[in-house]
């Protein structure tokens, strides 16, 4: 029997009424707050993800599902904002609108040992603001992620903020770490001896709790902002608390990719373990720049569903589509009789089931009940001779024979006198 490969899952039905709802409520917020959504193809240019994620980022070191074709390399795109940003330059909107804000909701993919909370196959919700290098834009879109949370009804979660700066001031915080870090290279795990010279700043993301001890005894002060990148943070938070936000500074806190400048956060969750955080974003004022555009600053953010899913620990139940009616037949000609009534209620948009297996009139009367139905349609022998059908009421038990022709209108009525969620 074949089995979903490693790291991949299916979403059941059962799941699938949660992942609506999630899906419902992030238009509804996105949209309150002005995001269109866009849609991108779930493989792009290998390129575009080196050049905008770093060469030597974990993710593209390791992580990246390629596909490679006679004249070309795809990837499974790793994640959106890349994908957004090409789509962006692309169609022009530089030009067009200057300032736009999108979102999207779609499958993102790395080569990653599963783990929970990690799948190879993920789900991200992300939104992404650009053309401005506002502080009140960072404020809004981390206002808009617990706007979101607060919706899905989702608590104790936790805002953590910093700022890595503009460029000059990475490499700045990347010598002052250096420093900070030369004579304690030898506790470092192996990974993070293998980025102190290539990607310093990767060695606060780690997960070992080695790194973690050591990364917290460096007591960093955000010493490395430049003024301008330190006044637009001072802005960001002032902003944060006008809005009653709750947030926690954490110097430590960069992202692992690239493209990140000045604000960067992300959200956690305890429950979630060592991968807590349930949503990640910042400020990438340079990342246009790098692909090809024109010097366009912009902020993004993006939800892990699964992380949400996990987080929300919700209670799955088995969901049936709700069926108003069941026909139960008994006998060929009934079936066929049954079979083409069944097509008449559906085509007048009245959501109804039959049986498929053969069973028994017990066995079809246990079916409709277990599906919930309030109407079941009997057609037998006598039925088929009087040009009728019975029609029973699950619920009092009423049943009564009606003329053929007139049932799809007597349904009609009876289900109209009950309350809608019936
Ligand atoms: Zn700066
Ligand atoms: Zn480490």
């Amino acid at each position: 029997m074949f089995k979903t490969p490693r790291g991949l899952k299916d979403i059941l039905p059962e799941e699938i009424s949660y992942w609506r709802r999630l899906e419902e409520k992030a238009r509804e917020i996105f949209s309150l707050y002005g995001y269109s959504e866009i849609q991108t193809p779930v493989m792009e240019e290998l390129g575009l993800f080196s050049r905008s994620l770093g060469e030597s980022s974990e993710v593209v070191q390791k992580q990246m599902f390629i596909i490679k074709r006679k004249k070309e390399n795809l990837v499974l795109r790793p994640e959106g904002t890349a994908a957004v940003i090409r789509s962006y330059l692309e169609h022009g909107f530089s030009k067009k609108e200057g300032f736009v804000k999108f979102y999207y909701i779609g499958p993102m993919f790395r080569a990653e040992r599963p783990q929970k909370g990690r799948l190879r196959q993920f789900h991200h919700i992300g939104a992404e603001a650009i053309g401005s290098n506002s502080p009140y834009l960072d404020c809004e879109i981390i206002s808009l992620s617990g706007g979101f949370l607060k919706e899905i009804e989702l608590k104790d979660y936790e805002i953590k903020i910093n700022s890595v700066g503009c460029k000059d001031d990475k490499d700045r915080f990347t010598s002052i770490l250096k420093d900070k870090l030369k004579g304690k290279r030898k506790i470092l795990c192996q990974d993070c001896q293998r980025r102190f010279n290539q990607n310093t700043l990767r060695i606060l993301d780690c997960k070992s709790q080695n790194c973690k001890e050591t990364v917290k005894g460096l007591n960093l002060k955000n010493a490395h902002l430049c003024s301008d990148c330190s006044l637009h943070f001072k802005k960001v938070t002032e902003l944060l608390d006008k809005l009653k936000i709750g947030y926690s500074v954490t110097p430590s806190l960069v992202r692992g990719l690239d493209y990140y400048t000045r604000t960067v956060f992300e959200i956690t969750h305890k429950s979630l373990g060592s991968q807590d955080a349930l949503c990640a974003g910042g400020r990438y004022d340079n990342l246009i720049r790098d692909l090809g555009g024109q010097d366009i600053p912009a902020v993004g953010l993006a939800f892990g569903v699964e992380r949400l899913l996990l987080a929300q620990r919700v209670r799955l139940k088995t969901q049936h589509p709700k069926i108003k009616a069941f026909i139960i037949t008994l006998g060929e000609k009934a079936k066929e009789e049954g079979f083409t009534l069944l097509d008449e209620l559906r085509k007048n948009k009245v959501s109804s089931e039959t049986d498929y297996q053969n069973r028994s009139l017990k066995g079809q009367m246990r079916k409709a009940s277990n599906l919930g139905v309030r109407f079941v349609i009997i057609i037998g022998e006598e039925e088929l001779k009087e040009d009728r059908v019975t029609l029973k009421d699950m619920i009092s038990g009423r049943q009564e024979k009606i003329e053929r022709k007139k049932i799809i209108e007597e349904l009609e009525r009876c289900l109209g006198q009950i309350p809608v969620e019936n």
